[in-house]
């Protein structure tokens, strides 16, 4: 993990230290490429005593485990696009909620069309569900209930006195619509900027934040590697940030710390991706790996056992 630190004090925002916890641990940081080292798309945010959790890519229950809780413990979770790599292990968070003793319905927040998408998903496997809750007797089906609640338009979706959750609306076409996500506790911000090509409307939403979590894709001249047509990889690249354009959201931002995630290719080179927003950005800039987490009431980011001020 390489990090470049700027002189801005991390902390300057004053306010009360709220009790409790506010920090991002990245459970995913990869596409829908697997890859051993970076799963499906998914983070968890910890706010006071909450647990939420923004998509549930390919191995989000592990990566929970991973970072000390399971899918019982989440409050609520958020959906930024309808994009495969974003939602496939929704029904593996489900029903292993269920093993894991949850009593409590799941809350799950998305763009119009994930209430058909959820209704779908149980259907698939209502009839193997039933067998299973007939056979296994466990305490609580309370985890198969799901409150679904579609969003449009960037009203809060959360704003209560300790914690604030706002979507942003990205661009993402041909997806539409297609959101990020800033959340707001102990008077410090939060980005995560979803999937989007470069948006003004998320440097607007973003400005002076703590922490962009932000997408990146690295596309440079030359011949495509593996199955990929250049005319592909082009299209593919035309709806995400480029590593080359994802320092200039950061410094047009003026955020404290860019930490980049949804890392396409998965191997990219990480000197490489460093090199790219630096051009642009001279804040700290965190390439982010699978149960890196960021503690935005301390500034500090840890990885496995080792912790570093971003300050
Ligand atoms: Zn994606
Ligand atoms: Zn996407």
């Amino acid at each position: 993990m390489r990090l470049y630190l700027c002189r801005a004090p991390w902390v300057g925002h004053g306010g009360a230290v709220m009790n409790g916890e506010f920090s991002i641990t990245l459970l995913g940081t990869g596409c829908p490429v697997a890859s051993t080292e970076r799963f499906g798309p998914a983070s968890l945010i910890r706010a006071g005593a909450r647990q939420f959790l923004v998509d549930v890519g390919s191995g989000v229950t592990q990566r929970l485990i991973g970072a000390d809780t399971n899918g019982a413990g989440i409050d609520a979770l958020f959906v930024t696009h309808i994009h495969s790599d974003h939602l496939v292990d929704l029904y593996q968070l489900i029903i292993t909620s269920w093993h894991q003793s949850r009593d409590r319905a799941h809350v799950v927040y998305g763009p119009p069309g994930i209430a058909k998408f959820v209704e779908d998903c149980m259907d698939m496997w209502r009839a193997e569900r039933e067998l299973r809750i007939a056979f296994e007797r466990r305490s609580s089906v309370r985890a198969f209930d799901i409150e679904v609640v579609e969003f449009s338009d960037e009203t809060p979706l959360i704003d209560e006195a300790d914690i604030k959750v706002t979507p942003v609306l990205v661009d993402h076409r041909p997806v539409e619509p297609a959101f990020g996500f800033v959340f707001e506790a102990d008077g410090r911000k939060l980005v995560l900027s979803g999937d989007t090509r470069y948006c003004g409307n998320l440097i607007d939403a973003a400005k002076g934040a703590e922490l962009l979590v932000h997408e990146v894709f690295v596309h440079r001249p030359g011949p495509v590697a593996g199955t990929r047509t250049e005319e592909g990889a082009k299209g593919v690249a035309s709806y995400h940030t480029l590593s080359s354009e994802v320092g200039r959201v950061a410094h047009e931002a003026d955020v404290r710390c860019l930490a980049l995630t949804h890392i396409v290719p998965p191997d990219a080179d990480r000197q490489g991706l460093i090199d790219d927003a630096r051009r642009d950005y001279l804040g700290p800039v965190v390439v982010g790996e699978d149960l890196m987490r960021f503690d935005l009431v301390t500034g500090t980011v840890t990885q496995g056992n080792t912790t570093f001020a971003l300050a």
